[in-house]
């Protein structure tokens, strides 16, 4: 508590980059206030919920299957969506380090990346924190020499070449703090490559109520690449290059309503026949991108931003 504790509610705003205490109330969802700090612009929820509501809130079985709005309908079955992102990504790190070596995943969930990895020579390590999911990714990797951890502590000073986090740095109360622990694992050069939802994205900003990145209290930060990149920085990260990906252009209104359960259904990885509506849905965006340069030519279209960074 500071002095001013009696002035005001504001006196209570921290931000999570900056520890800025000024802040201007910028939406509310799902119940909880999100802000935009006065000093660095980024958004986050305010107040923060502590350590034990968010383990509580990962514990859940519900996280990860069946809950739509705040965790997943079934990760197992998101594995097919996200799989051309994860082979990408992979085929990244192994190029720009010169093979595969020693990865860790941070918020590894199921562990699908990190079977992906080890599959492709990597020797893999995870961190999960809900244990049930920890458990999964360990039946998966250990076979082959891997491990999964429930907390970034139980590493030791173990040094890995690359360290990834998919989804992940929107959830964490304390960015910069785990960036800097991540960042002491990494070898010297070595990379770290993250994604995160885009809120610059012209639905974030346009309407906000259908942006699907504004989600708390699993989200708890909201960022621009101006903000993620500053993120970085003070997490001990250098060399910071950001690949704009996943171009979501927008849509007229009466195509967004009509391709929304479409677009569900690919997020979900249960659209059938996969391929079928995933060309589809692509056709449309591909029409959808000369419509906005007609309509909305200054409109961020990307709804994820990537990352890689250095070790300093
Ligand atoms: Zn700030």
């Amino acid at each position: 508590m500071n002095d001013n504790s009696q002035a005001s509610d504001q006196s209570a705003y921290h931000c999570p980059l900056c520890q800025a205490n000024d802040a201007t109330p910028a939406l509310t969802k799902n119940g909880y206030m999100i802000v935009r700090c006065s000093a660095c612009g980024l958004l986050y929820v305010h107040p923060i919920p502590t350590d034990a509501e968010l383990a509580a809130h990962y514990q859940q079985h519900s996280y990860f299957e069946g809950d739509t709005d705040q965790g997943y309908l079934n990760y197992a079955k998101m594995e097919k969506a996200l799989l051309p992102h994860f082979s990408r990504r992979l085929r990244y790190l192994t190029e720009h380090l010169g093979g595969p070596g020693r990865l860790l995943d941070f918020g590894c969930a199921s562990g699908y990346f990190l079977a992906l990895a080890q599959q492709a020579g990597w020797q893999v390590t995870g961190v999960e924190l809900s244990q049930e999911m920890a458990r999964i990714a360990a039946e998966r990797v250990s076979p082959g020499g891997g491990q999964v951890l429930t907390t970034l502590d139980a590493l030791g000073d173990a040094e890995f070449d690359a360290v990834t986090l998919w989804d992940v740095i929107e959830h964490l109360p304390r960015p910069v703090e785990t960036l800097t622990a991540l960042a002491a694992r990494l070898r010297p050069d070595g990379l770290l490559m993250l994604s995160t939802p885009n809120t610059a994205h012209w639905q974030a900003q346009r309407t906000p109520a259908a942006w699907g990145g504004y989600r708390p209290p699993s989200h708890l930060l909201f960022f621009t690449p101006a903000t993620l990149k500053r993120t970085l920085e003070a997490g001990s990260l250098v060399r910071v290059e950001i690949h704009p990906s996943a171009p979501r252009p927008p849509l007229p209104r009466w195509v967004e309503r009509f391709t929304a359960p479409l677009q569900a259904r690919l997020a979900s990885g249960s659209a059938h026949p996969w391929t079928f509506w995933l060309y589809l849905w692509r056709a449309i965006r591909m029409a959808g991108w000369g419509w906005q340069r007609l309509t909305h030519p200054k409109d961020d279209v990307y709804a994820t931003l990537e990352i890689v960074a250095v070790k300093q």
